[in-house]
């Protein structure tokens, strides 16, 4: 029998309270230690404001878990890695590309797992779509992916910023799920980003791509869609329609739902990371964030009007 692995968190904002902490609590081969976040506290942790402070008094920690925005995870996460502990990232795993493959040679070179997580790749319904989509003939993906700011991102004041990603915040999770789906990788041809003249990042996007196979493939993101929420992917193959509904938890074929579960993403992806861990091997997909990249790249950019909260 394996000891529990000891945790620290990194930024105790939302996801950290409302998913981190109970899918730690509920796994028996794990175990929260601390949190190190520069104002929140959490209750019945030890509280550090910052990753330095708690590496120096937790020296037991076996690994720590990024939760903090894109922006400053990169400094934090190698801060972890040189310390010799076990790192999993949040999604995004980074502000850009080259300070993940920068952390990917760090691991590999201390010889610790790194996970840069894809929540919604472990949403009920999307390794069924993979398996049907495995045994159809793709002809077309279009992606729906469109939630209330205000609802959903309150006072979350860095997704308007350089490397906050504004509406590709929640758009990459599409995009997790479309590599993952798909048998065939995923190249961006044209995207139009609409920016708020006072913000850095998108309100809205649209993104055109194919697969190397030349199948086309949309997505439409937006952040100004009034409640409920969309986050839909309609998958058009061999004739019929499947929709991976509600950010992958939901199935219907041709308007027949097969699947409507409950969602279990965090837990599933800790059961990831123990193993990842006792084996000490990474898992750092970084196809979504090429895509996102690609589209702040190659996109049409047009201003949209300011945002106010
Ligand atoms: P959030 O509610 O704004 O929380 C972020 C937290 O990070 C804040 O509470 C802040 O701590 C902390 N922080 C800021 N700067 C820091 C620093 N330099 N060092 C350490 N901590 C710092 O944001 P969130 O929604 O939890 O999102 C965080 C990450 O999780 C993002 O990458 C997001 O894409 C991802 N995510 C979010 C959701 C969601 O539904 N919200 C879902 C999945 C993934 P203080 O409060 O102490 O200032």
């Amino acid at each position: 029998m394996n000891a529990p692995l000891k945790l620290g968190i990194v930024g105790y904002g939302k996801i950290a309270h409302d998913q981190h902490v109970p899918a730690i609590a509920a796994n028996p081969d794990l175990e929260l230690v601390a949190v190190a976040s520069p104002h929140s506290r959490a209750e019945g942790l030890r509280n550090y404001s910052s990753l330095t402070e708690m590496l120096a008094a937790e020296p037991d920690l076996d690994a720590v878990v990024m939760a903090q925005p894109p922006q400053v995870r990169y400094v934090a996460a190698r801060e972890a890695l040189l310390a010799g502990k076990h790192v999993f990232l949040e999604k995004p795993p980074g502000a850009t590309l080259s300070e993940v493959e920068a952390l990917i040679a760090l691991a590999d070179e201390r010889q610790v797992s790194l996970f840069a997580s894809w929540h919604s790749r472990y949403a009920a319904c999307v390794a069924a779509t993979k398996a049907w989509i495995a045994t159809h003939d793709l002809e077309s993906v279009a992606i729906l992916w469109k939630e209330d700011v205000r609802h959903w991102h309150p006072g979350q004041h860095w997704i308007w910023q350089p490397g906050g990603f504004g509406v590709f915040d929640p758009g990459i999770n599409a995009l997790s799920i479309l590599t993952e789906i798909l048998p065939q990788r995923v190249i961006l041809r044209s995207a139009t980003l609409e920016t708020p003249v006072n913000c850095h990042a998108p309100i809205a996007a649209e993104l055109t791509m194919e697969t190397t196979a030349g199948i086309p493939l949309t997505a439409s993101f937006d952040f100004r869609q009034p409640e409920p929420a969309i986050w839909d992917i309609m998958v058009k193959a061999s004739g019929k329609t499947l929709v991976l509904g509600h950010g992958g938890n939901r199935l219907a074929i041709d308007d027949m739902v097969r699947s409507d579960i409950a969602d279990d993403e965090y837990p599933t992806m800790y059961r990831h990371f123990v193993k990842l861990v006792r084996g000490r091997v990474r898992d750092v997909d970084l196809a979504p964030l090429h895509l996102v990249a690609d589209a702040f790249l190659h996109g049409r950019n047009s201003p949209a009007e300011a945002f106010v909260e």
